[in-house]
């Protein structure tokens, strides 16, 4: 019999959402035995696989338009979506920018900066395009489930994923609903 299969994807975060899913500690060896890993940064696979996978799970805000792009074909090949964490849910920490002008950022962080020898504002064509504001995924995608936290609690993963293995509708307990 195949295994169900997840997928794992970051867009603007900070990867904290990822380490925090591997703070499950030994029970990551009874996740593999009972799930294939597809697309993750633990297994350095970068695009989902065509037939899709079970549960995908995806950390971070959209801050420019290659998150889009990716956004939209991680959903794509998803069954089930999950947003993991504050800044996928509602921008969080690259969200704080979305008061300030785009321009006035690039200023501060390109030509303002302390000790820049030849300060410039990155230009290269290959550049993802900047948008004005940062997003959180469910104004472009459909979402399924949203997993709280910043970053969500190991026990909080484990909770929604064995729910969702077992074909039950995931319920955290109130401890696991963090919103810090
Ligand atoms: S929610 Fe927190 S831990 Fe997760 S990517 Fe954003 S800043 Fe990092």
């Amino acid at each position: 019999m195949t295994k169900p299969t997840i997928a794992t994807c970051s867009l603007a975060g900070c990867f904290g959402c990822h380490m925090s899913l591997l703070d499950i500690d030994e029970r990551i060896v009874d996740l593999v035995q009972l799930v294939q890993f597809d697309r993750s940064p633990l297994t350095d696979i970068k695009h989902c696989s065509e037939q899709g996978v079970d549960i995908g799970l995806i950390e971070g805000a959209l801050c420019n338009a290659e998150n889009i792009h990716t956004l939209r074909e991680f959903r794509r090949r998803c069954r089930i979506l999950v947003a993991v964490g504050t800044c996928a849910i509602s921008g969080g920490v690259p969200a704080l920018r979305n008061r300030i002008p785009v321009e006035e950022c690039l200023n501060e962080a390109y030509l303002q900066g302390q000790g820049i020898d030849q300060p410039q504002i990155p230009n290269d064509v290959e550049l993802p395009l900047l948008m004005d504001k940062v997003y959180p995924v469910h104004e472009v995608v459909h979402i399924d489930y949203s997993l709280p936290g910043c970053p969500p609690p190991a026990d909080a993963f484990w909770s929604l994923l064995t729910a969702l293995l077992e074909g039950r509708e995931p319920s955290l307990d109130y401890p696991l609903r963090r919103f810090d």
